[in-house]
């Protein structure tokens, strides 16, 4: 017991000595009975200079954490170790009441929005100042893993219960959100919560016509898991500008670099926004015996030379952040004795570096031009789908969570996420950060996918110490 005070003192403490306590709890000098106490007990004043590695007593209950992994798991409909939770399914909604249950008994108040994105708010001693606000996803595309995106959900309640322990009175409120969908598994739109919170009029407007695979439209979806508003209209979900003073997503790195180097955590300075395209050639087909080869226009063959050109033109960027994929590539009429008339490509480019991706774009819609000219085939369709940009992590709250990482002695990279999360589009409305963990050789999106107790309670860590340092900032 005394060991246990003591050691949740000298954190009090150093977290004081950290965040410039002294100018702080003049503020508050009769509210924090806290620090009372602790200088009672100690008997000199609070903003002494401490031991700097103090800090390491910064307790993640890992065991209560791993319990909550595996509980959430079990809300699967696939059998273990996969994970299958589809949006609004019966065990999406059993897993969302899991989750409001933990912020509850971790004392935060809990509301939700219309589309079920999910809140949680420790209120700070000013609450009128924008929050800080953390979390991700629990939802699962189909056979995946238990640890994408629930790691920066439970990870996050866990960091609020971390410095509730440790008698941390937070400034500006803290919230942990349950992002809605960010797998695009039953409507096709991925981060669908987050871009709604980002205020994307134009997929408030899509949504109202949008079905599933089952011709289930989503407000009938949302209805069933309790969600949705009697007009249909969307927009209430969209958060101001400013809302929050800062977003941050913990998350599994599904890269396998930090495991690879044996680095503790990645500060994400990044994350790449995909572009997607859609290519359609038409040619004439014909039978693969009978038409001589001078006499073809093979729309095949036309798609296999443009998927080659994407590579090109990636790899020419000279950026090991130029990514590009050709994912699809279907022929028509697909049959083994007949020249394709139609082929169908869908290209995947990224890029942390707007505009060099969008050179990327302009070099395959001039590569695709020129195949359809030299072999006469129609190029029927050119549409660019998405084309985000890129977001670019906030400088002063990686540097807070840089600073906790030197602070708990741990190691860390900065590093670009390749993958995008519901945190490139909060950061449209929010300063924005990542704090990735290792993951077992970098899987992910599949049952094998695994990251150890102790990078969890790292990364937990990590969170915690930035998000009170951000509340205080
Ligand atoms: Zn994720």
């Amino acid at each position: 017991m005394m060991a246990l005070r003591f050691s949740i003192f000298i954190f009090t403490i150093s977290l004081c000595f950290i965040f410039d306590f002294q100018a702080i709890s003049a503020q508050r000098d009769d509210e924090d009975v806290t620090i009372k106490t602790m200088e009672e007990f100690s008997g000199y004043p609070i903003h002494e200079p401490i031991y700097p590695n103090s800090l390491s007593s910064l307790s993640v209950n890992s065991d209560s954490l791993q319990k909550q992994i595996d509980e959430l798991a079990t809300f699967s409909d696939s059998p273990a170790p996969s994970v299958t939770r589809i949006l609004y399914s019966e065990k999406d909604v059993l897993a969302r009441r899991y989750i409001k249950n933990l912020m509850e008994l971790s004392g935060l108040s809990v509301r939700e929005d219309a589309v079920g994105n999910i809140f949680g708010r420790w209120n700070g001693y000013e609450p009128e100042l924008a929050p800080v606000l953390t979390g991700s996803h629990i939802d699962a595309i189909p056979y995946s893993g238990k640890y994408d995106g629930v790691v920066g959900v439970l990870g996050a309640i866990e960091a609020i219960n971390v410095l509730k322990r440790s008698g941390f009175k937070p400034k500006r409120s803290l919230e942990v959100i349950m992002f809605t969908s960010e797998e695009p598994t039953r409507f096709g739109i991925s981060c669908l919560g987050s871009r709604l919170l980002a205020g994307s009029v134009q997929l408030a407007e899509l949504l109202k016509k949008t079905v599933d695979g089952q011709n289930i439209s989503f407000s009938e979806a949302a209805k069933f898991a309790g969600y949705g508003n009697a007009k249909g209209d969307l927009s209430e979900v969209f958060l101001k500008k400013g809302s929050y003073s800062a977003f941050v997503e913990l998350h599994i790195e599904q890269g396998p670099i930090l495991e690879k180097e044996g680095t503790s955590i990645g500060v994400v300075t990044a994350i790449a926004a995909p572009a997607s395209i859609k290519v359609t050639f038409e040619g004439n087909g014909g039978h693969a015996g009978a038409a001589l080869m001078p006499e073809r226009n093979d729309a095949g063959l036309a798609a296999a030379e443009l998927a080659l050109a994407v590579e090109k033109h990636v790899l020419e960027s000279g950026s090991i952040d130029t990514v590009g994929t050709v994912g699809i590539l279907k022929l028509h009429p697909g049959a083994i004795n007949s020249i394709p008339s139609m082929a169908h490509l869908e290209i995947d480019t990224r890029d942390i570096d707007e505009s060099r991706r969008n050179l990327v774009i302009e070099k395959i819609h001039q590569s695709a031009l020129a195949i359809a000219k030299k072999r006469k085939v129609i190029l029927s369709e050119f549409e660019i789908v998405n084309q985000d940009p890129p977001a670019l992590s906030d400088e002063s709250i990686t540097k807070a969570t840089e600073l906790a990482c030197q602070e708990l002695n741990l190691t860390h990279k900065r590093m670009i996420s390749r993958a995008y999360h519901d945190s490139l589009f909060m950061a449209r409305i929010s300063p924005m950060d990542m704090i990735f963990i290792p993951c077992y050789k970098g899987y992910s999106h599949k049952p094998e996918e695994f990251s150890s107790v102790g990078d969890i309670a790292n990364g937990v860590k990590v969170l915690a110490l930035t998000l009170a340092k951000l509340s205080l900032s």
